[in-house]
C-alpha cells in the first residue's frame, strides 16, 4: 500500500482520490478551500456539462492542438465510463442537444455530491484549508508535500491537481504551474480560452445583453482568417460573448497581433447570398412603400439592433421604403453580410472559463499522467497543457486524466 497524496479537490483531483483509494493506497487529499471543488459547482451556468457523448475522434477533434496526449487516457476511462461512474452512485443523467451531457437534476451540485460521499465511503482523507506550497524531493524522487503553515506530509506518490489560472477565487490561482516549475517541468506559455473579447466600437454597450441566433463569425487580421460554425452571440456591456466567440476566442486571440488589427466579420443572414438579401428587400419594399424603414427590418433583424444598423449604414430610419435607393440597399446587403467589429483583446484570465496552456506534455506519460523528470509526481486535469471547446470536453479531460494519475 503506497502513500498517496493528492493536491487539489476539483474535479481532476477528486477523481485521482477515488482511483487511488479504489486500489488500495492511503490516500490525503489536500485543498486551499474550505470546500471541494468550488469550481465545479459554477460549470454549465450551474447544471455541469459534464461530458459530450460523441465518439473518440470527434471528441478528440475538440481539443486544440494537443488531443493526441489524451488518447490513452480516453481509451481507459471515457465518456461511458463516466456516466457509468455516476449512474451507478444514484445520478440521473440525460443528454441535450449537440450530444452535450448533464446530471438530470441540471444541478452541478448533484455531480459533486456524489464525489464527495464517494471520497468518504473509499476512506480519503480530507485536508482542507491546506494549501501546498512545494514538493520535497531526493535524488529527482518525491519525498514530502510541503503544506501551508510550515507542515509537511511524508509521501511515496504525488498528484498535482491544482487546476489553471481563471476565476482565481474558486482556488485554481496558478500554484501548480509554480511548483512544478521549481522542478524543472517546463510551463507552456498561460493565456486565456473560452473568453469574452472585448471590442472597441463604442456603441457596442448599447446592444448589452441582446443576443443574435444564427449567425456566423469570421475573425481575420491582415494575413489569416477563422471561420465559425452557425450559432449565436451575445453582446456584453464591453463586447462579445456566446458560444461562437467563446470557441473560437483562442485562435482570435492568437491572431491578435501588435500593428495588424483583428477584425471581427457578423454574418447576419448566413443562409442567404447577397443577391438573395437584395431580391428580399425589394419585395418587401415593393409590398410596403409607405412603411418606414426601421419598421420593414422588423421582419429581418431584432428590435435592438436595428437602429444600430441603419446609423452603420448611414440611412435615417425615418425613411419611407420607397425612399430607399439602390446604393443604400447595396449598402445594408453588405452590412447584412459583414457587420465589422475591431477586436481589441480579452477581459483577462480572470474572466476566462480554462487555461490554455500549462505544464509542458513532452514530459508527462501519457499512459499513466507520470513526470518524465521526477519519480512519484503525476498531473492531472486543466494544469497540464490540454484545452478544448466548450461542450463537456474539459471536464471529461479532468476526470480521465484524475482516473488515470490516480491508477
Ligand atoms: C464558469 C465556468 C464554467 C465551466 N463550465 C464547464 C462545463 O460546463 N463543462 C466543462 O467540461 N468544463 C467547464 N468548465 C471548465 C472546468 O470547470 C475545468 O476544466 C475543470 O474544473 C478543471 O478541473 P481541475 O480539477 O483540473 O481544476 P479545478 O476545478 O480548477 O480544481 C483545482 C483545485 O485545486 C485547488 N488548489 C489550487 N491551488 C492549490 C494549492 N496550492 N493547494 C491546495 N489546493 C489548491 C483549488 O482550490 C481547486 O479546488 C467551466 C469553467 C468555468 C470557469
Amino acid at each position: 500500500m503506497a502513500r498517496v497524496v493528492v493536491a487539489g479537490g476539483g474535479p481532476a483531483g477528486m477523481m485521482a482520490a477515488i482511483r487511488a483509494a479504489h486500489l488500495g493506497n492511503s490516500v490525503t487529499l489536500i485543498e486551499k478551500n474550505s470546500t471541494l471543488g468550488k469550481k465545479l459547482l459554477l460549470t454549465g451556468k450551474g447544471r455541469c456539462n459534464l461530458t459530450n457523448t460523441c465518439g473518440l475522434d470527434d471528441f478528440l477533434l475538440r481539443f486544440s492542438g494537443n488531443a493526441a496526449f489524451l488518447r490513452d487516457a480516453f481509451k481507459i476511462f471515457f465518456n461511458k465510463e463516466l456516466i457509468s461512474f455516476f449512474k451507478e452512485r444514484g445520478v440521473k443523467i440525460k443528454i441535450e442537444r449537440q450530444n452535450r451531457v448533464f446530471p438530470a437534476a441540471d444541478s452541478s451540485a448533484s455531480i459533486l455530491n456524489a464525489l464527495k460521499k464517494e471520497l468518504s465511503s473509499c476512506g480519503v482523507n480530507l485536508m482542507f484549508d491546506t494549501a501546498l506550497s512545494g514538493i520535497d524531493t531526493e535524488g529527482a524522487k518525491v519525498k514530502a508535500a510541503i503544506l501551508s503553515r510550515r507542515r509537511r506530509l511524508e509521501t511515496d506518490k504525488l498528484i498535482l491537481a491544482l487546476g489553471g489560472s481563471s476565476y482565481s477565487s474558486t482556488g485554481s490561482s496558478g500554484d501548480g504551474y509554480r511548483i512544478a516549475k521549481r522542478l524543472g517541468h517546463t510551463i507552456k506559455s498561460i493565456k486565456p480560452g473560452l473568453v469574452p473579447l472585448k471590442v472597441r466600437q463604442p456603441y457596442i454597450s448599447v446592444l448589452e445583453g441582446l443576443s443574435l441566433k444564427n449567425i456566423q463569425l469570421k475573425f481575420s487580421n491582415s494575413g489569416k482568417s477563422v471561420k465559425s460554425d452557425i450559432g449565436e452571440l451575445m453582446f456584453t456591456g464591453f463586447g462579445v460573448s456566446g458560444p461562437l466567440v467563446l470557441t473560437l476566442s483562442g485562435k482570435a486571440l492568437d491572431m491578435l497581433e501588435p500593428g495588424r488589427g483583428l477584425f471581427l466579420e457578423i454574418d447576419l443572414k448566413p443562409a442567404l447570398s447577397i443577391e438573395k438579401l437584395d431580391m428580399r428587400m425589394q419585395r418587401e419594399f415593393k409590398v410596403s412603400p409607405k412603411k418606414s424603414i426601421c419598421n420593414i427590418l422588423k421582419s429581418m433583424l431584432p428590435q435592438r439592433l436595428i437602429n444600430v444598423f441603419l446609423d452603420l449604414a448611414g440611412i435615417d430610419a425615418h425613411l419611407k421604403a420607397a425612399q430607399i435607393t439602390r446604393e443604400d440597399r447595396k449598402r445594408m446587403g453588405r452590412l447584412f453580410k459583414s457587420m465589422r467589429l475591431d477586436i481589441t483583446g480579452s477581459p483577462g484570465i480572470e474572466r476566462a472559463m480554462i487555461t490554455r496552456g500549462g505544464i509542458g506534455l513532452k514530459e508527462v506519460d501519457p499512459r499513466t499522467m507520470a513526470s518524465k523528470l521526477i519519480t512519484g509526481l503525476y498531473f492531472c486535469g486543466e494544469i497540464l497543457d490540454i484545452a478544448a471547446d466548450t461542450g463537456g470536453f474539459n471536464l471529461q479531460a479532468a476526470f480521465s486524466t484524475g482516473y488515470i494519475a490516480g491508477s
